[in-house]
């Protein structure tokens, strides 16, 4: 089941309308087994939670000269010449 984090911290409680009335949730953090609340959750803002940490970020480039993380090939912070970390020796 899908764990909600709520968009706000004021924001504790939350009424979704459900086929036997209305669910209550509350808490910033709370856990949903029904999809459709999943769903009425994150129209109201909340978020689903991850599970797997932040994505790993693949590609850009780095500066040779100075460390900088790039996204194009030439530095954008000393002009300097980048490479790609998983490409260079
Ligand atoms: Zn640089």
């Amino acid at each position: 089941m899908p764990r909600m984090l709520s968009p706000d911290d004021a924001c504790i409680s939350v009424d979704v309308p459900s086929n036997r009335g209305t669910a209550r949730y509350n808490g910033r953090t709370i856990d949903v087994s029904d999809p459709g609340h999943a769903r009425a959750l994150k129209a109201a803002g909340y978020t689903t939670a991850g599970t797997a940490g932040s994505p790993a970020r693949t590609g850009g480039y780095r500066c040779t000269s100075c460390g900088f993380s790039a996204f194009f090939k030439t530095c954008g912070r000393c002009g300097g010449a980048c490479e790609r970390p998983d490409l260079a020796a």
